[in-house]
């Protein structure tokens, strides 16, 4: 450690040099067989962030690209944030930190498996300690939800989006917005609740304007 401030990104530097380096779950992996392939971390932040994005794990696309998002669920999530490329990259004002932040391979049916077990308790509160101006978190999925929000939310990712004007308006601080994954595989999801992009959207849009644009 470098002995600066907590918050200073002298701080971030230091843990995320760390975690680009880190090989726990392919070298020491505690839940279940290691990682098929060699750890690529995938994260974005600097310290002056003001805006967490709270993803999942990275695809395969995202392992190949190195850098969050580089899929069609970017695509979608950027449509929802109301960014183009140049915001949604500039960590100055955008972190993005996954729940898992290598990519944890495939299920025998071809989905991605879930985020590693291992990342979050080893990572998380070191990123997020480092990152002292953030404003607003996106919880993303339940794998976030769970971790952002407890296990009650997570157990009911509908009832807990459908809930975000009570989670937004809460006490905590920096504020929360749940939201579902941007994935394909949500479209029956999008469809079946329509007030999603009707109503929650236009503020998340409101928001991701004020802190980043
Ligand atoms: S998923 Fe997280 S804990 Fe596992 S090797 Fe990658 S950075 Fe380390």
């Amino acid at each position: 450690m470098s002995g600066e401030g907590i918050g200073s990104p002298e701080v971030l530097d230091d843990v995320l040099a760390e975690l680009r380096a880190c090989r726990i779950c392919r070298d020491a992996p505690l839940y279940g067989p290691p990682l098929p392939h060699e750890p690529r971390p995938v994260i974005q932040a600097q310290a002056s962030a003001r805006l967490l994005i709270a993803s999942q794990a990275p695809g395969t696309r995202v392992h190949a690209s190195g850098r969050p998002f580089t899929d069609r669920s970017g695509d979608r999530l950027r449509d929802w944030l109301g960014l183009d490329h140049a915001g949604f990259y500039d960590a100055s004002r955008v972190a993005i930190v996954p729940m898992g932040h290598c990519f944890p391979g495939l299920d025998a049916k071809g989905g991605d498996l879930p985020p590693r077990r291992e990342c979050a308790p080893a990572w998380r509160e070191r990123v997020l300690g480092a990152l002292p101006h953030i404003e607003l978190v996106l919880v993303i999925g339940r794998y976030a939800q769970a971790w952002h929000l407890g296990p009650k939310a997570a157990a009911d990712l509908t009832a807990t989006v459908a809930d975000w004007r009570n989670i937004f308006a809460g006490e905590r601080k920096p504020r929360i917005l749940p939201l579902p994954h941007p994935s394909w595989r949500n479209n029956g999801w999008l469809r079946k609740n329509p007030w999603f992009e009707a109503e929650l959207v236009p503020v998340l849009q409101a928001e991701v304007a004020r802190l980043v644009g």
